[in-house]
């Protein structure tokens, strides 16, 4: 799928943004055009001379303080998040509450993760000294996503700002407001830094890709796999790296062992929750067939008490993006062509922007259902022999970014089969709210890791460098002046360091 495909209201050089649940305008935004990015990376690249030279200590203070502020803000961030995305203020402000955990994690561990490390130099060149050294990139173009529209993107921005870059953010053409709310907070919160340590680009893909071309040292995005592609072969022209976090369709393995009541919990919120919109939500099932008919009844059970809307009773809100109703739509269809039963719901579930749960139990597993994102709230259930046949249909998907086990005993042993980037066992997206671990996928889910150390030095250059302490004589090996005994020398020695194993 794809968002530019589907722009909100587009006149000319405006984006107007709108609620999804009522339709109803709340702002309209300029368009960033090519000079506009320009403009704005120029600026960071400025920004980046001074905010790239602090010390880790004052980038922590800096970053600190924005989570202060987005904190002290939180009722009218929440608020707006509600509006322009339709989650519910609750699920807002969990999903501030990650970010800020990011931020802060981010802030207190740059200098562990990034400080000058020095290495062993090796014993032919004990001579010299080695120092493994990080140097922040200089401006980074995040591009978002508007499912998380805060804690996705988040995961490129605080890390790469406490790495010592700055950052030019192109939020979705649906979460504009959002997006500037996040940066204007960090302004706001830190008044003396220079303009443009952290700021926006607003407007649909065509400015994503302004900025893909503009120049900057590294584009970390998050959206579908459609547009990662996109954006790879783009930033091909200029060898400029790419940090590709995209689409998912995580499978959840529930065994024999496990604990029924608490996999079909997870599996109703995972799959429903956010309406479905979730990277790493839940899509598929493969459930043991000991256990196959308690677990799908308890995950019907919870579901039929389970309701979007956009009242504060509503356990999730309205399908944000217009277009992804249809494939949600041809998804249900597809899959119940292709031998599935619905056990909650069906087509009739789909009520303008809000989608009812709906369970479909055994579809062909070569149905859109099972092998596409689908991005809604619904799950396909399929019944297996055993864990073999679970662990190869799970890694069958092109997809492989997050997953889950349900099992009392074999949980991790499972988990390490798993062809993916993140596991939770016994547990749904547990992975996404620890920030120590990293996070992206394998396959067509992505390129790259955002979270913990890993996403920490994905924002930084290694820079290597050797110092020749004194010379040994007659072991000259980088110079002509070495001689037929220092070979002589090196032919004894080479055996003993690198011959002895047999
Ligand atoms: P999308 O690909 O349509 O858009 C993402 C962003 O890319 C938007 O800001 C859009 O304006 C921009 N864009 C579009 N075309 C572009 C181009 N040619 N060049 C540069 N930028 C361009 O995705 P979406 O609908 O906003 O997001 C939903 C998708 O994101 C889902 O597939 C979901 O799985 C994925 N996602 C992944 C993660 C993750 O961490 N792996 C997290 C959240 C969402």
């Amino acid at each position: 799928m794809s968002a530019s495909d589907t722009a909100t209201t587009e006149r000319d050089d405006t984006l107007t943004s709108v609620n999804p649940a009522t339709g109803e305008v709340l702002a309209t935004y300029r368009i960033d055009d090519e000079d506009a990015v320009q403009a704005a990376v120029v600026k960071a690249r400025t920004a980046a001379a001074t905010w790239g030279t602090l010390s880790y200590d004052e980038r922590k203070k800096h970053l600190l303080r924005w989570a202060s502020k987005l904190v002290e803000k939180s009722d009218e961030f929440c608020e707006l998040i509600h509006a322009e995305n339709g989650k519910p203020r609750d699920d807002a402000y969990l999903e501030l509450m990650l970010a800020l955990e990011h931020i802060t994690w981010a802030a207190k561990n740059a200098e562990k993760v990034l400080k000058p490390k020095k290495v062993s130099p090796g014993a032919l060149m004990a001579n010299f000294a080695a120092y493994l050294e990080q140097r922040p990139l200089g401006v980074i173009g995040v591009i978002g996503p508007w499912n998380y529209p805060v804690y996705t993107p988040n995961g490129s921005i605080a890390y790469a700002l406490a790495a010592g870059n700055a950052v030019v953010f192109k939020p979705s053409e649906f979460s504009t407001g959002i997006g500037n709310f996040f940066t204007t907070a960090f302004t706001e919160a830190n008044p003396g830094l220079p303009d443009g340590v952290f700021t926006t680009v607003n407007g649909y893909g065509v400015t994503g890709a302004a900025l893909v071309r503009s120049g900057v040292d590294k584009i970390a995005f998050t959206g579908s796999t459609a547009t990662g592609k996109k954006i790879m072969a783009a930033a091909s022209d200029t060898l400029t790296p790419v940090l590709l976090e995209c689409g998912g369709k995580d499978a959840v393995i529930v065994a024999a062992d496990g604990d029924i009541k608490a996999a079909a919990d997870a599996v109703a919120w995972g799959a429903t929750g956010n309406s479905g919109q979730t990277c790493a939500g839940v899509e598929r099932v493969y459930v043991d067939k000991s256990v196959a008919p308690e677990f799908i009844a308890e995950v019907k059970r919870i579901l039929t008490d389970v309701k979007p809307g956009s009242d504060d009773k509503a356990a999730y809100g309205p399908m944000t993006m217009p277009s992804q109703i249809d494939i949600v739509r041809r998804h249900i269809e597809d899959a119940l062509k292709n031998g599935g039963k619905a056990v909650l719901g069906g087509v009739e579930s789909i009520k303008g922007p809000f989608i009812e749960p709906v369970v479909i139990v055994d579809a062909d597993e070569s149905s859109e259902a099972v092998t596409e994102e689908t991005f809604g709230p619904t799950v396909t259930i399929r019944t297996v022999e055993g864990i073999d046949e679970a662990v190869r249909l799970t890694n069958a998907n092109k997809y492989g970014l997050g997953s889950a086990v349900y099992s009392r005993k074999h949980g991790l042993e499972i988990a390490r089969r798993l062809k993916v980037g993140a596991t939770s066992v016994n547990s749904v997206l547990g992975f996404a709210a620890i920030s120590a671990l990293p996070f992206g996928g394998v396959g067509d889910s992505g390129i790259g890791r955002i979270h913990g150390a890993p996403g920490m030095l994905e924002f930084s250059r290694p820079h290597s460098i050797a110092v020749q302490r004194f010379t040994i004589p007659g072991m000259a090996l980088l110079s002509y002046s070495r001689t037929d005994s220092t070979m002589k020398l090196l032919r004894k020695l080479v055996p003993l360091l690198h011959g002895r194993h047999k």
